[in-house]
């Protein structure tokens, strides 16, 4: 093989030697691409096309053993890794200039066992991999609303979705993890075993080492659930507010509404004449029979005059895929996100005059419902500290063309930056983006910060792993 350069970092200035890089080839039974080989930009392709970059070496992992190679590889040579597992980290961390990109998304499968209620997922899996494989024994844990996001980034950061009121964030659901350290050792973590580690690993990002299997508890459920969607004016948003955060207050666990704010899409229950006009939608989701969802939702029917919805029963699997389209890959993106408490009115305005401005059609201000059963864990329990958090406001910028970043981009700053006074503090490290690094990082991990660094110089002192949310260990 030819030489390979190596992006420079101020520790890693690299170039791999030939005969290095070939030792690493002779045992690899996945697949190593360079620039030019057939399959490279797909393997380097990531969700937001914002990030293009192109790594030096892809290495496209089988096995545990391929991990283990790459991870030694790296270290021995001194290369700048990043691991990529979805491929939807919106700063992406999936994948660097020069260095070493190891891949995991060729490893997807999910094993479970339906007597312990138990998934063994491997660390390219998808949410919807998962999905597709619990559903078919009834079961579900909670997950992310977009089938194509990987679990192993979700979990990360911590993970939540349509069923965290019900039963938490998808990192307390988390029982045990394969890892694959910095020094290559293969060590299992749960709570018993290398219990510092596998408490930074429930939300301190990917900065202790590359997951190679996930352990999580599942619960029956479905396999069809009742969810629907109510469309309302953006011009009835204040009253409609309102009571939505009256709604929130008293709702179960059972019950999660979200919201969002945008201009309709062609939804085929809405009548068309409303199609790109200012809307504020809540989706609506209830683990439990029929009969009890219906109730739960009436009162989100009865907020004003809708303009359009649509309830029914549907496989939960159907419910998880159906953002997809909204969501798919290829669009240039840029996000920013502040945790609630809750939506007061003074915010609600701010929403509403910014969700009038909205610079793209693809663009929309997206507001999950948290709390429930994640709220009643202690913030020093995992490293996800965000227990308070009850509405996670992601400011969604979506567009297509490079003309429209700096329209688009100042939009959200703005709208960012009009919002923090409301902000309960914090934020979600999965939602931030490339130049949210250093304080905002530290935000991100919260009160969790300290002993996250104590982990880190332990697991990972060299800083191999630094593509991610990072925790330097030097300081
Ligand atoms: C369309 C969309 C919808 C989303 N919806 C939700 C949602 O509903 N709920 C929610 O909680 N989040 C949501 N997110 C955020 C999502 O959780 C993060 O983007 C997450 O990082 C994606 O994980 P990934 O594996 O796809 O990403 P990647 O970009 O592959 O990885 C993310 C980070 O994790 C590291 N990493 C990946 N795999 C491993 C591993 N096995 N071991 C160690 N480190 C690893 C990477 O190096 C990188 O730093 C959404 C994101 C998108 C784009």
């Amino acid at each position: 093989m030819s030489k390979v350069e190596v992006a420079s970092t101020a520790r890693r200035q690299t170039r791999i030697e030939p005969s290095a890089l070939e030792e690493f080839a002779k045992n690899f039974r996945g697949e190593l691409l360079k620039p030019g080989d057939a399959g490279y930009d797909e393997a380097r392709a990531i969700w937001n096309v914002m990030i293009d970059r192109k790594p030096a070496l892809i290495a496209r992992c089988r096995g545990v053993a391929d991990i283990r190679a790459a991870v030694n590889f790296a270290r021995e040579n001194s290369l700048l890794v990043a691991v990529k597992g979805g491929g939807h980290n919106i700063a992406g961390n999936a994948v660097c200039d020069g260095g070493l990109m190891i891949d995991l998304s060729l490893m997807r499968s999910v094993r479970i066992e339906p007597d312990t209620r138990i998934a063994h997922v491997e660390p390219g899996a998808t949410l919807g991999d998962f999905d597709c494989e619990a559903q078919a024994f009834g079961l579900a844990t909670p997950l992310g609303i977009n089938s194509t996001t990987g679990v192993s980034g979700l979990t990360l950061g911590g993970g939540f979705g349509w069923l965290t009121r019900k039963y938490g964030m998808t990192v307390d659901n988390l029982v045990s993890v394969d890892v694959v350290t910095a020094d290559g050792k293969f060590v299992h973590a749960s709570e018993k075993n290398h219990p510092d580690l596998f408490w930074a690993i429930r939300g301190g990002s990917g900065n202790f080492g590359i997951v190679t299997r996930w352990e999580f508890k599942l619960y029956p459920l479905g396999p069809e659930v009742y969810v629907g969607l109510v469309v309302y004016s953006l011009d009835d948003a204040k009253p409609v507010m309102a009571k939505y955060r009256q709604f929130v207050s008293k709702a179960d666990d059972n019950t999660s509404v979200w919201f969002v704010m945008r201009q309709a899409p062609p939804l085929p229950f809405l009548d068309q004449k409303y199609y790109g006009s200012d809307i504020l939608v809540f989706a609506c989701f209830h683990p439990g029979s029929q009969s009890d969802a219906q109730k739960a939702f009436e009162p989100v029917r009865q907020f004003a005059k809708p303009l359009g919805e649509h309830f029914g029963l549907q496989p939960y699997c159907t419910w998880q895929t159906l953002l997809d389209p909204m969501l798919t890959p290829g669009a240039r993106n840029y996000w920013k996100s502040h945790n609630f408490a809750e939506i007061s009115d003074g915010l609600a305005e701010v929403l509403v005059k910014y969700a009038k401005m909205i610079p793209h059609p693809e663009t929309e201000i997206a507001c999950a419902c948290l709390g429930g059963a994640a709220s009643r864990i202690s913030p020093s329990a995992t490293a996800y500290p965000h227990r308070n958090a009850v509405h996670v406001m992601n400011v969604h910028g979506r567009w297509r063309e490079a003309s429209d970043d700096e329209k688009c981009i100042s939009w959200a700053r703005n709208l960012f930056k009009e919002t923090a006074q409301f902000s309960s503090g914090g934020v979600y490290v999965n939602f931030l983006t490339q130049e949210e690094t250093g304080d905002r990082v530290k935000t991100a991990f919260g009160s969790n910060y300290e002993r996250l660094l104590k982990t880190k110089k332990k697991y990972d002192p060299q800083n191999l792993f630094c593509m991610n949310q990072n925790i330097s260990p030097d300081e």
